[in-house]
């Protein structure tokens, strides 16, 4: 009797371990399976290029676009080209399809229009002290887009920071903080000093984050000083770790910053369209490990906060 109870008690206790491992495992299992972020999103570095459409002949004319953001959830885009024929084409588009009360479709998603500076490829190393840029981006704004006014300028590159401090570059955060056009940045951490003290009130968008790898420490002092400073979060080095996930100390920087990044596709070129998928899976992999609350944040909210005054 007592050595069959102590048995079955042996065999109880190893049912009971395997099922604990089992759970064990689930448990470990779902924290690194987190369900993926299935809200909104706000794309807020997109690009319409002359290549994606070329005169409605290219491989990704306006439909494609649209259908793309769509299957991915994507109801609001910063949008802005080269030349701003793509952004303008893509605001008639939606514009149209709006006033037509066509939902379910394009006419879902929000256009938030910014004047790109460059007319060509050439325009990218001559914009900061070109006066006809300056001129062009007066134009563009005076005229707006079908989907009204333009709300910010970029993407502008500066490959040298010190170009920061060229007449036009100056100009053009002066226009902008005036204007209240936020600016989207592509730029080192050394030209965010100098593009601030510029227009220290501009909303400035800095595209990547530090797209050379701007040490998370560097990048949250830039934060705490300049409170009107965001980041996007595109191509941005050390960011996601394995399985996709935050890495640590990026994981550590969004929560302490939860209001202050924004996510974006960067079509800078067509193979970024053709990854459009998976570059939205991608951030709503890592965005549903993080509280969501904070998911919802940096998906959705911080760019809806900004530019459609918190609606959605
Ligand atoms: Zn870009």
């Amino acid at each position: 009797m007592a050595s069959s109870a102590l048995g079955t008690c042996f065999r109880a206790l190893g049912l009971a371990g395997r099922a604990l491992t089992a759970i064990g495992l689930t448990a470990a299992g779902a924290a690194g399976h987190a369900a993926d972020y299935s809200g909104p999103l706000f794309d807020a570095h997109l690009h319409y290029n002359e290549e994606a459409w070329n005169g409605k002949t290219g491989p990704h004319p306006i439909s494609d676009v649209l259908a793309r953001m769509q299957r991915n959830g994507v109801q609001a885009i910063m949008a802005n080209s080269r030349p701003n024929d793509g952004t303008k084409a893509l605001a008639a588009v939606i514009a149209e399809r709006r006033t037509m009360g066509v939902t379910g479709a394009a006419g879902d998603i929000t256009v938030v229009p910014f004047i790109r500076l460059y007319r060509n490829r050439i325009d990218y190393d001559n914009w900061f002290r070109d006066e006809t840029i300056y001129a062009m981006v007066q134009d563009e704004f005076a005229r707006g887009t079908a989907a009204g006014p333009y709300r910010g300028i970029g993407e502008f590159h500066l490959y040298d920071s010190a170009n920061a401090n060229g007449p036009v570059a100056k100009k053009l955060m002066q226009f902008a903080e005036r204007n209240q056009l936020a600016v989207l940045a592509h730029v080192d951490d050394a030209a965010i000093d100098l593009l601030m003290a510029h227009a220290p009130k501009a909303r400035l968008i800095w595209a990547h984050t530090g797209i050379g790898g701007a040490s998370v420490a560097r990048v949250d002092a830039l934060l705490a000083k300049y409170p009107w400073l965001m980041g996007e979060l595109s191509y941005r080095p050390g960011l996601t770790c394995d399985g996709g996930l935050l890495c640590p100390e990026w994981r550590a920087l969004l929560l302490k910053y939860p209001t202050r990044f924004l996510i974006g596709s960067d079509t800078w070129i067509n193979q970024r369209w053709q990854s459009y998928d998976e570059l939205m899976q991608g951030y709503r992999r890592w965005l549903g490990a993080l509280a969501p609350e904070v998911a919802r944040q940096i998906g959705w909210d911080n760019g809806a906060s900004l530019f459609l005054g918190g609606r959605r």
